[in-house]
């Protein structure tokens, strides 16, 4: 079973040393030990319970929020229905299908067909997701969606207070903004997806959410 990943800050964590850095290259690592995603392009040197890793970069800022350097990182979502790596492998579909559907008129009709019936459907999930963000606030604290502050204390707060923030942290979901993985986004759209995923398997995705929302 794979790992859990949550949001966190690198403030307790190690360096790696060029040791460990070397050990890990060695193992020739390809895909995400938490989502599974292709690395062989993108990776980070991720450290989770006294271990390194490779990561996709998903996983690795999410773990190291505090390490992303971008004005926009997106939001915190109220989502404790749903791990931090189901909601990645959602977006990634999402961004799969923009992808087909801004460069459809492809010669695969049978491909355009089903995008056009699921396409809506994809919105509506994307809009619950942007809901999301609201709800952090008026259930949290008003600042709670916001990466910044909460980055910010978790940075500066006590031992003590930083571990009891996990409580509170375990509601939220980190819903990033894509504009800053762009070029990692079209990498794995046409190194994971193209190869693997159909629209015609989407609508079996989209009712197993459905049947897990409505559990
Ligand atoms: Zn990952």
């Amino acid at each position: 079973m794979k790992e859990n990943i949550s949001i966190d800050v690198s403030r307790f964590k190690p360096q790696i040393n060029e040791k460990e850095k070397k050990e890990l290259d060695n193992k020739n690592i390809t895909e995400c030990p938490f989502c599974g995603v292709n690395i062989k392009n993108y990776s980070h040197y991720h450290f989770k319970n006294d271990k390194w890793y490779k990561s996709c970069s998903f996983c690795y800022y999410t773990e190291n929020i505090d390490k992303l350097i971008a004005m926009n990182k997106g939001d915190f979502v109220f989502l404790n229905e749903m791990s931090q790596v189901d909601l990645f492998n959602i977006l990634r579909h999402i961004y799969f299908l923009d992808y087909l559907y801004k460069n459809k008129n492809s010669k695969d009709n049978k491909i355009d067909e089903h995008i056009e019936e699921i396409y809506d459907s994809y919105l509506l999930i994307q809009d619950s997701l942007s809901d999301r963000k609201e709800y952090a606030a008026n259930l949290m604290c008003p600042s709670a969606n916001d990466i910044n502050i909460v980055t910010d204390y978790l940075s500066v707060c006590t031992k003590e207070e930083y571990d009891n923030s996990k409580h509170a942290l375990k509601y939220l979901r980190w819903l990033p903004n894509q504009e800053i993985f762009k070029e990692e986004i079209l990498w794995w759209i046409e190194n994971n997806f193209k190869e693997n995923c159909h629209p015609k398997d989407y609508k079996k995705i989209i009712l197993d959410i459905g049947r897990k929302n409505n559990d």
